[in-house]
């Protein structure tokens, strides 16, 4: 296995068929919820760590096209959620995961605000609440297996590999549809979008349709996040105790007030019944 992992997903191939989030909640113990008008889940959540997003795009021709993004965490190669743990509860194992350890997080969801994605979902609705999103079937990839999402593909849209030799087959993809003069042939954008997003991330794409009419952020810096953020972060703890505390007098000042408020207005009432 890999050091360095990745899954280059082909959007021109994809059909939309769902299998691959089918799978994910499987091998993942996700629950069902409610589908969309498609048949699946559309935005990520707590309990669907992938989503098959469906886009009706117009063509040259002014024809409507359907298109299909999948999305998930996108395994950063410098990872800003794991950048701002102060508890290290996010880490990158030796396969190149980002993997989440429910037992380290204090629920601070600082990884929540990092992620240039939008990827990290929390569990509002348990007691015991944890951050869930994509670990990149890191189970799997220990045993030296393929994440469940890109085994159940049928199109061979997901392909898993080392991401050097995929960042080559996408590079080559994409000059062979330029050299072609068959305008009946897939024609690929001149881009790898994951190549420089956010200094790298182990889920690559290539695409037919321009990237941006695919729901990917646009607005995502080529360049590692962790390097922009870090004079900021470098104060979390600092920041993190203060806001606590300000909170804290906010609080007893709001019910410091309520009590003056109903103190002045029971003298009131009694003053009213003389
Ligand atoms: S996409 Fe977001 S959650 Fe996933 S590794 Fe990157 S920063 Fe972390
Ligand atoms: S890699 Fe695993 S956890 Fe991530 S979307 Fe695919 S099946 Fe789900
Ligand atoms: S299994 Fe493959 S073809 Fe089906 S929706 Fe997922 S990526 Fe697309």
């Amino acid at each position: 296995m890999s050091s360095n992992s990745a899954v280059l997903f082909n959007v021109a191939k994809c059909i939309g068929c769902g299998s691959c989030t089918v799978a994910c909640k499987l091998w993942n113990d996700l629950e069902f919820g409610e589908n969309n008008a498609h048949g699946f889940d559309a935005e990520l959540s707590a309990d669907s760590w992938t989503v098959v997003q469906y886009h009706s795009i117009k063509n040259n021709a002014d024809q409507s096209v359907f298109r299909f993004t999948k999305r998930q965490c996108m395994h950063c190669l410098e990872p800003s959620c794991a950048s701002v743990c102060f508890a290290n509860a996010i880490t990158v194992d030796e396969n190149g995961a980002v993997v989440y350890s429910p037992k380290k997080c204090v629920g601070c969801r600082y990884c929540l605000i990092a992620c240039p994605f939008d990827v990290p979902k929390y569990e509002w609705n348990k007691v015991f609440p944890s951050v869930m999103k994509c670990q990149l079937c890191a189970d799997k990839l220990a045993e030296g297996e393929t994440p469940s999402c890109v085994s159940v593909c049928p199109t061979g849209a997901l392909i898993f590999g080392d991401r050097d030799e995929l960042l080559e087959k996408a590079h080559a993809i994409i000059a062979t549809s330029a050299a072609t003069e068959n305008m009946e042939a897939t024609h690929y954008v001149n881009e790898v979008y994951g190549e420089k997003q956010a200094g790298g991330t182990r889920w690559l794409y290539i695409s037919d349709v321009p990237f941006a009419e695919l729901g990917l952020p646009a607005s995502v810096p080529k360049k590692s996040i962790p390097g922009i953020v870090h004079d900021y972060t470098k104060w979390k703890p600092g920041v993190f105790l203060g806001a606590a505390a300000a909170f804290s007098a906010i609080g007893l000042y709001t019910k410091r007030r309520l009590k003056i408020e109903e103190e002045k207005a029971s003298e009131n009432g009694g003053e009213n019944n003389v």
